[in-house]
Order: C-alpha cells, then sequence, then structure tokens
C-alpha cells in the first residue's frame, strides 16, 4: 500500500514536490500479517487540517513535529479489516491518528472505535464530532460564560465559512448571539448568511472590508471574537472591541507560512479596552469530548447546526495538494476531506 511521507521541512509555503514523498509503505495487511494483539485499518477518510503545516516545523510545541521520512501526521476514519485484538472486531468503523496511509497496522493506541449517534454519518466524526467541531465546542462555551452570550453578544467569526468557524457561529446562533461572519469571498459569505442565517458576513478580500465589518458589528462593538486567521484581521477585530470583550485565539491560519509570524499591532488596545485574549488547544479537554459530542451530534439531528463537507476525490496522491489548497481556501464553506478509492 502507498504512504506519503515527509521528504523535507517547508520553509514558507508548502511545496508538494519539495516536501512531500509518496512511498511503499508495506504488504496490505491481512490475518496471515497481523500479530496477535494488532488490527488492520483500511482508511477510508484523512483529515487536512492547517494545523498539519505546524507540525512540520522543528519545533516544540503542543505535539511533536512530523519526524523526516515519517507518513505526514493525519486524522483518520477508518474500517477494520482483521482483527488479533480483543476489543475490535472487523467492521468495525475506528477513528485516529492515522498519517497519509491507506493501511495501518495498529495495537490501538491513538484510535478510538466510533459509536455513531442517530444521525451521524462516519464522516461527522472528522468534522462536526471530529476536532474542528469539538474545537468549536470548548472554544467558545468554555471561555464565555453562559450569561454573556445572549441577545446582547455581539459574536465575530473568522474563517466563518470553515470547518471550525461555521460550527462557532452556529453554536452562537443557538445561544441566541448576533453573529457576523468574515470570510473570503462573497460566494462564502452569501452561503453563511443565507444557509447558516447569521446576521452578516464580510468579505475580507473586498476593498474596504474594514468599513463593511465596522458597519455590521454596529456602535455597540464586538463582544466575543473567535479568531482563527490572526493578522490583519485580528488587529481589525482589536479596533472594534467593546470594552472587557473576550477574544478566543483558536488559530493563526494567515501566519502558518511564515518564519516571521506577525502579532497583533493594535497590541495596546488590549490594555486600554480591558481585553482578554485566550490561547487554547482542542486536546486539553479530551475528558469531555463525549459530552460535547452528544450535544453537538444532537443539534446535527434537529438541523440547529448544518453539515458542510469538501471532499477531495483523487486517492492519497491528492493529499498534498489538498492541503496547501485549504490555506487558498478553496473549501468553500465546508471541510476538506480526502476521499480513499476502495
Ligand atoms: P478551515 O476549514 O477554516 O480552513 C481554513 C480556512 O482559512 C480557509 O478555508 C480560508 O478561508 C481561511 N484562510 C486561509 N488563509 C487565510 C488567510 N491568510 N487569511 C484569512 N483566512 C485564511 O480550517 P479548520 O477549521 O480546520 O481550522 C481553522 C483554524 O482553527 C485554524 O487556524 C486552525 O489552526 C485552528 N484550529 C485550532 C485548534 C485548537 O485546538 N486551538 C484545533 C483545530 C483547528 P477563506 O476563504 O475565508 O480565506
Amino acid at each position: 500500500y502507498k504512504q506519503i511521507v515527509l521528504a523535507s521541512r517547508p520553509k514558507n509555503e508548502i511545496i508538494p514536490s519539495e516536501v512531500f514523498r509518496t512511498e511503499e509503505g508495506g504488504p496490505i495487511p491481512t490475518d496471515k500479517t497481523l500479530k496477535d494483539g494488532e488490527i488492520a485499518i483500511k482508511v477510508d477518510y484523512l483529515s487536512l487540517d492547517p494545523a498539519m503545516r505546524g507540525w512540520m516545523n522543528d519545533t516544540k510545541s503542543y505535539v511533536p513535529p512530523v519526524k523526516i521520512g515519517e507518513a505526514m501526521r493525519a486524522y483518520g476514519i477508518g474500517t477494520v479489516t482483521f482483527s488479533k485484538h480483543p476489543r475490535y472486531n472487523p467492521g468495525d468503523l475506528v477513528v485516529g491518528t492515522f498519517g497519509w496511509r491507506e493501511y495501518v497496522v495498529t495495537t490501538g493506541s491513538g484510535i478510538e472505535k466510533v459509536i455513531l449517534p442517530q444521525g451521524a454519518t462516519p464522516r461527522d466524526f472528522l468534522s462536526t464530532l471530529g476536532m474542528t467541531g469539538l474545537t468549536a465546542y470548548f472554544g467558545l462555551l468554555r471561555h464565555v460564560p453562559e450569561n454573556v452570550l445572549g441577545p446582547n453578544c455581539t459574536v465575530v467569526v473568522s474563517a466563518a465559512a470553515g470547518a471550525t468557524g461555521s460550527v462557532v457561529g452556529q453554536i452562537a446562533k443557538v445561544k441566541g448571539c448576533k453573529v457576523i461572519g468574515i470570510a473570503g469571498g462573497e460566494a462564502k459569505c452569501r452561503w453563511v448568511r443565507g444557509e447558516l442565517g447569521w446576521d452578516g458576513c464580510v468579505d475580507y478580500k473586498k476593498k474596504g472590508w474594514e468599513r463593511d465589518l465596522r458597519e455590521a458589528v454596529g456602535r455597540g462593538g464586538i463582544n466575543v471574537y473567535f479568531d482563527n486567521v490572526g493578522g490583519d484581521i485580528l488587529d481589525e477585530c482589536l479596533k472594534l472591541a467593546a470594552p472587557h470583550a473576550k477574544f478566543i485565539i483558536c488559530g493563526s491560519i494567515s501566519q502558518y507560512n511564515t518564519s516571521k509570524p506577525q502579532g497583533p499591532r493594535a497590541f495596546l488596545l488590549v490594555i486600554s479596552k480591558r481585553i482578554t485574549l485566550k490561547g487554547f488547544i482542542v486536546f486539553d479537554f479530551l475528558k469531555e469530548y463525549d459530552q460535547a459530542r452528544k450535544e453537538l451530534a444532537q443539534w446535527l439531528l434537529e438541523g440547529k447546526i448544518k453539515r458542510m463537507e469538501h471532499i477531495v476525490d483523487g486517492g492519497i496522491d491528492a493529499a498534498p495538494r489538498a492541503l496547501v489548497q485549504l490555506f487558498e481556501g478553496a473549501n468553500t464553506g465546508k471541510m476538506m476531506r480526502l476521499l480513499l478509492p476502495l
């Protein structure tokens, strides 16, 4: 079977032909090749996440860097094909950190058996019920007090049409907030306003977007800003923040492809406006995933959260280019997932 390994570390943007290499991963695992305690998994979908760019850097972070020559780290969902492990049976659906591989052989560490809640699909475990949905859930609900979220609260979300941002805004709507998105392009903004029913969405690629944002936010200013992008958009939101605003620093995608990331230039406003900046990592809430998934699954079932998927076809070979496209905003209103043919 095939696997794609990290061949060299990118300095700035990812150039797939330079940083990745396709290799033979090994023989397709069978009942005969498995040892006692092992399971074989056929990978069905791989998740493409902006965080993968950070994992390629040789820097200390919340997880160790991917080693040169190692299969590129990636979450995935797959099906158990053979098992010599007491907890798994052929046909079981599993999620975990599989890497860019068509098959995985494991003793079970780092993988979870999926029990589908009513109305949920396997792919939900890479999106709304997976890392991005959980990030939205904990990022918003664990950092903004329940009594703050409501009709008097204006929430602004960047990368609004993306996997995490779109769920953040939908949860804020469930809580009755005024929600304004920021996204690249009018088509994404139309989807956010129309399909998701947010109160506004500003296209940051349009000239004069700063004025559009100011008008959409209104005189009261921003009470909660959920930051997925950093850079100029974070600066503009600092300028529009209400006193005592909460800024949830979830990600900073505009700064991932450079070795010299830009911090907020409007930083002094944090002092004068008494703004709280709160960073977090979704893994901090590992013990609460099951409870969050129950609530998110219920919202999916009731149609309060809508699914959005951007599936890239073409097998594992399409993974490197698809990862680059995530940084180009190709996932219009949906998240990127890679389909591996049977
Ligand atoms: P998305 O589905 O949101 O995809 C990324 C989106 O970012 C693109 O669609 C694009 O949309 C936007 N984007 C790309 N480049 C830029 C740029 N230069 N300026 C502004 N927007 C840009 O990805 P995810 O939902 O997976 O991730 C969203 C954020 O959440 C990331 O920053 C990620 O690192 C972070 N994250 C953090 C976690 C945590 O534990 N703290 C866990 C998971 C994710 P557009 O067309 O609108 O530009």
